[in-house]
C-alpha cells in the first residue's frame, strides 16, 4: 500500500543505508517522520496535507528560525542507528533531549573493535585551546602510541575473551575495555533539538571524531528537510548574535538609508576605548572581529557512493565478536 504520510525522495534514497564514520563506526538513518511541510502545518495548525507551495514553506521555516520559533520543528522526527567509539558516546550522550537506546554488553557479547584516530589527526596537545589539538604530531610519536595501544587493546581483547570463555558475567568481562571500544545505539530526536545538537557537535571546538558524526548527521538533515538544514546553515552556522556593546559600536559605524542601501557612515570610526566604554572586553574585541568575517558556509552532502548495506555491516560487527563455544 502507497503511504499516504509525507516523505522526501533524497531522503527514502538514503533510509537503512549505512554511512562509515571513523574506522569502524557509521550513522544510518532508520526512520524518519515528517518534513519542511510538517514544520508549517504545525506552525499554521492546518488540515489535511494540502498542496505545497514551496516559497511559502521556505519563507515561513526561515522566519520560524530567525525568531526562535522553535516547537514546530519538534514535529519532525529523526531515528538514527550509530556506532561509535565509547569516548564519543560519552560526548554525545550529554545531548539530554534525544531517546536512547543502546547496545547492551551486559546481554551481549561486545564487538572487539577500537579506534585509531588517522595519522593527519594525530597531534599535539593545542597550546591555545586547553580542550583541543595542535600541530599534527610526528611520525614516531603516532608509531609508538598506536604500538602501546595495540598492546592495551591486545590484553584487554584476551581478558574479554578469557572472561566469557570461562562464562563469567558479560556484565564483569567488558569493564576494562578501553574507551576506544565501539559501542552503538538507536537515538531518536526531534528536529529542532538535532539542531542544536549540531550547532554544538559540528563545530570546531568540538571534538574531531563527534565532528565526524555530526558532519554526517547535517547531510541526513538536508534530505529530509532541505529548507530547515538551509535555514539552520544562514541563521545559526553562518550567523552569530550581536551584543548590547556590539550594536552600539556597530550603529556608529554604518546604517541601513531608507533606499535599502547599507551606508558607512562619513569618516566615522570607533575607537577601542569608546568600546570599552560601552562594556566589550578585549576578548569581546577579539570575537567582534571573528564576527565581521564574512563566514564560509559548509554544505554537508552525503557521499551517497559510500552508503553500505545493513546486512554486511552487521556481519562485519557479529565477526568482531569473540567466538565462543558454549553449550
Ligand atoms: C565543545 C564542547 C566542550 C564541552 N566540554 C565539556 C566539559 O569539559 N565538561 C562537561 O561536563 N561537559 C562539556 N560539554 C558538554 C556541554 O556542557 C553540554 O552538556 C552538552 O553540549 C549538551 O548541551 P545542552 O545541555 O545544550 O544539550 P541538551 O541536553 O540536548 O539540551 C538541549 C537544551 O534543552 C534544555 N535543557 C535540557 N535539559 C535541561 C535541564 N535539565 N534544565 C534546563 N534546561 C535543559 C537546554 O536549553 C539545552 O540547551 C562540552 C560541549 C561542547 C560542545
Amino acid at each position: 500500500m502507497e503511504t499516504r504520510r509525507p516523505t522526501n525522495p533524497a531522503a527514502e534514497e538514503i533510509l537503512g543505508g549505512y554511512f562509515p564514520v571513523l574506522d569502524h563506526g557509521f550513522v544510518s538513518l532508520v526512520d524518519y517522520m515528517g518534513s519542511d511541510d510538517s514544520v508549517e502545518r504545525a506552525a499554521r495548525v492546518s488540515y489535511g496535507y494540502g498542496t505545497r507551495h514551496t516559497s511559502r514553506t521556505r519563507g515561513l521555516i526561515r522566519y520560524l528560525r530567525r525568531h526562535r520559533h522553535t516547537t514546530p520543528s519538534e514535529m519532525v522526527e529523526f531515528k538514527f542507528h550509530c556506532a561509535m567509539p565509547m569516548f564519543v558516546a560519552r560526548q554525545w550522550i550529554r545531548h539530554r533531549t534525544a531517546s536512547v537506546n543502546e547496545y547492551s554488553g551486559r546481554y551481549s557479547l561486545m564487538p572487539l573493535l577500537f579506534y585509531s584516530p588517522p595519522r593527519d589527526q594525530f597531534s599535539v596537545q593545542s597550546a591555545t585551546n586547553n580542550q583541543g589539538r595542535g600541530e599534527t604530531a610526528s611520525a614516531e610519536a603516532f608509531d609508538e602510541a598506536t604500538r602501546r595501544w595495540q598492546e592495551i587493546r591486545d590484553r584487554a581483547s584476551a581478558t574479554y575473551t578469557w572472561m566469557v570463555e570461562e562464562d563469567l558475567a558479560r556484565e564483569l568481562a567488558r569493564i576494562d575495555l578501553p574507551l576506544s571500544t565501539y559501542t552503538q545505539w538507536y537515538w531518536k530526536i526531534d528536529l529542532h533539538n538535532l539542531l542544536h545538537f549540531l550547532t554544538l557537535r559540528v563545530d570546531p571546538h568540538a571534538q574531531w571524531e563527534i565532528r565526524a558524526y555530526a558532519e554526517v548527521m547535517a547531510g541526513m538533515v538536508k534530505r529530509v528537510a532541505p529548507l530547515s538544514y538551509e535555514a539552520w546553515i544562514d541563521y545559526d552556522l553562518g550567523g552569530s548574535p550581536l551584543s548590547r556593546g556590539e550594536r552600539v559600536a556597530l550603529a556608529r559605524l554604518i546604517a541601513l538609508e531608507a533606499d535599502g542601501t547599507l551606508r558607512a557612515r562619513d569618516g566615522a570610526s570607533v575607537g577601542a576605548e569608546e568600546m570599552q566604554a560601552d562594556g566589550l572586553s578585549a576578548r569581546e574585541m577579539r570575537e567582534l572581529a571573528a564576527k565581521l568575517v564574512a563566514p564560509e558556509l559548509p554544505d554537508y552532502e552525503l557521499d551517497l557512493s559510500e552508503m553500505r548495506e545493513a546486512e554486511v555491516v552487521a556481519e562485519e560487527m557479529a565477526a568482531a565478536v569473540p567466538r565462543v563455544d558454549r553449550e
